[in-house]
């Protein structure tokens, strides 16, 4: 349980490393997520190598869309981050950005609290709230460089949850697993309504974590219009 050999076999391909400090803090924040997930229903995932991969791993491949060397105050958004994924693993191997973790449910915000607290980060705020809501505030509206979710909706929806806490001149990188090209000829309008434009589908190279996987990487171009998001559910339920 004390190794981490999964998770570092694959970031050489993205280009990361850990320090020990670093190391210690992934080990830790598994065994909250193990521990925290036989009182709370965090994840699925519950096989200590499967944690390391499919999320940690997972999670860090979002790396692959960043400037490198990632810049010192680089400001990320995690929509509908559930216990943490997939930007607590970017936050522990890129100490120097900048996190905004924005969850529903409050169960799951207090578990990223605690992991927050535990492995002593700093540079991260912990929302408590829909997408929709926290888009509307003026601090993190068009505030972030990055924004990011892995696992929350389809393409379309995650534009208008996505797209309204981006600058204009930053991105959105969405994971995505399996066929993807009916999914993003479906975002097509959604895209171009928030001010996106798809810059790339960029495949993550099999050899990190077997094939069919990629980020969908999309360029805020221009100013997503005050009209949306729309009101909370909205995108889900009668997506554009
Ligand atoms: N990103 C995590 C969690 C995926 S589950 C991972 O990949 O493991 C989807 C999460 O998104 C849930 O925790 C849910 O509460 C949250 N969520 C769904 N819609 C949301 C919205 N509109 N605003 C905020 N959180 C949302």
């Amino acid at each position: 349980m004390g190794t981490l050999e999964h998770l570092k076999a694959g970031l050489r391909l993205l280009a990361l490393e850990l320090s020990p400090g670093q190391e210690r803090q992934f080990t830790l924040y598994r065994e909250l997520l193990l521990e925290g997930n036989q009182r709370a229903n965090l994840t699925a995932i519950t096989d200590p190598q499967e944690v390391e991969t499919l999320h940690f791993l997972d999670s860090l491949t979002v790396a692959l869309a960043m400037p490198r060397p990632v810049p010192s105050g680089y400001t990320i958004a995690d929509i509908g981050a559930g216990a943490g994924f997939p930007g607590l693993p970017l936050k522990i191997a890129l100490p120097q950005i900048e996190l905004a973790l924005v969850e529903a449910t409050v169960k799951k915000t207090a578990f990223l609290r605690h992991v927050v607290e535990r492995l002593g980060l700093t540079g991260v705020t912990v929302l408590t709230g829909r997408a929709e809501e926290m888009a509307r505030r003026p601090e993190l509206r068009e505030a972030f460089e990055m924004a990011t979710a892995r696992a929350v909706a389809e393409l379309r929806t995650l534009m208008e949850l996505a797209l309204p806490f981006c600058k204009v001149g930053g991105r959105a990188v969405l994971l995505k697993k399996g066929a993807l090209d009916d999914e993003v000829g479906a975002a097509a309008t959604a895209l171009q309504e928030m001010g996106g434009r798809l810059a790339q589908i960029q495949p993550v190279p099999s050899e990190v974590l077997g094939g069919s996987r990629a980020l969908v990487v999309v360029e805020k171009v221009s100013p997503t219009p005050d009209r949306y998001p729309r009101r909370s559910g909205v995108p889900a339920r009668r997506p554009m």
